[in-house]
């Protein structure tokens, strides 16, 4: 059943795959490279978003070689708008890795793969098949959902054990792409068009109207605070965040409570004595996280860091734009 099912999605994809700019390659190394810039962005991006940003980044620096040389302010300029700010920084990372320890190579096998920044199972598993034809399916939302309608399964390990079962020798780029695609396109996720769907004589997945829902964990929320503060017209902001996803970015001052003590906390960060008044509370997700983003006026601070610098809003629109930062700063009165 199996194997009929992988020939039925290879046949399919053959026909009614997209053409999107990064499955159109001119040699095996731009294949490597548009794989690698195309999973980094797909994650957390969707397809229809992505493209017009792979055109430009590929347009203004179209491979590994010169990615590695790029510096980080030019690979965020290219990145700007696409959102969560550390696939860009992970991706420069890796590129120079891939430069210095790979010559140049991007590493076809997952124990290298797994231990560059900004790659994880699913995108390994990704790069892998899609790349190099090797015999892997990465289980991203698409993968998961239709895998568990089709085998009508609720349980992780299952989708897991029947995703094995589906892989191929010969044609894992077309066929992991394929069952991506199939999930894009037929099987989506409030919709399903089983009856123009490849697979619908084989699919388990009776109730048509009901809706997918397999279990998944509760992520945390992380409590932050964001200070701001303004002085002729000018927003004080700091590339010393120690926030995860936000390290190394222009940003407002973001710090993490450490105590109950918000006047020591606020003390301890800035080095100083500072006044402040709760502006508004309101809930962000920042890469894959969730936070409860308490924003805070700060009065009478005195900037003796070199940390930190003074921008207007349209410098900061027109250099240092995010999607974060534009989230925070529309929440400001009079900026
Ligand atoms: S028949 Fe319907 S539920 Fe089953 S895989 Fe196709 S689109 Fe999805």
């Amino acid at each position: 059943m199996h194997l009929s099912i992988s020939k039925k999605i290879l046949a399919w994809y053959k026909k009614h795959q997209r053409k999107l700019p990064w499955r159109k390659y001119k040699s095996q190394k731009d294949r490597h490279y548009k794989v690698l810039l195309s999973e980094f962005m797909l994650q957390q991006t969707q397809v229809k978003t992505a493209i017009p940003y792979f055109n430009n980044f590929y347009k203004n620096i179209d491979s590994i070689e010169k990615l590695s040389k790029s510096s980080q302010s030019r690979v965020n300029k290219l990145w700007q708008g696409l959102g969560y700010y550390r696939r860009a920084r992970f991706l420069l990372e890796t590129s120079k890795i891939i430069s210095k320890k790979f010559n140049l190579r991007l590493p076809n096998n997952y124990t290298e793969l797994i231990k560059l920044p900004g790659i994880g199972d699913y995108t390994a598993k990704a790069i892998l098949a899609i790349a190099f034809d090797k015999s892997e399916i990465g289980i991203d939302g698409n993968v998961r959902r239709v895998i568990s309608r089709l085998f009508n399964l609720k349980n992780e390990k299952m989708i897991l054990r029947n995703v094995e079962k589906l892989k191929v020798k010969k044609n894992s780029s077309s066929l992991m792409q394929g069952i991506m695609e199939l999930g894009a396109l037929v099987c989506n996720p409030k919709n399903p068009h089983c009856a123009e769907c490849c697979l619908k004589n084989l699919c388990k997945f009776k109730d048509k109207t009901s809706i997918y829902t397999i279990e998944r964990p509760k992520r945390k929320i992380k409590k932050l605070n964001a200070c701001i503060y303004v002085k002729n017209k000018k927003i004080l902001l700091t590339r010393k965040n120690k926030f995860g996803p936000l390290k190394g970015f222009l940003n407002v001052p973001i710090f993490e409570n450490t105590s109950d003590n918000l006047q020591n906390d606020l003390e301890k960060f800035f080095k100083q004595k500072v006044k402040y008044t709760f502006l508004n509370k309101s809930k962000v997700s920042i890469s894959n996280l969730n936070t409860e983003i308490n924003c805070i006026k700060i009065y009478n601070y005195k900037n003796r860091d070199n940390n930190f610098v003074f921008l207007t809003n349209k410098q900061i629109q027109n250099n240092f734009k995010s999607s974060f930062l534009d989230k925070i700063l529309k929440r400001v009165e009079g900026i």
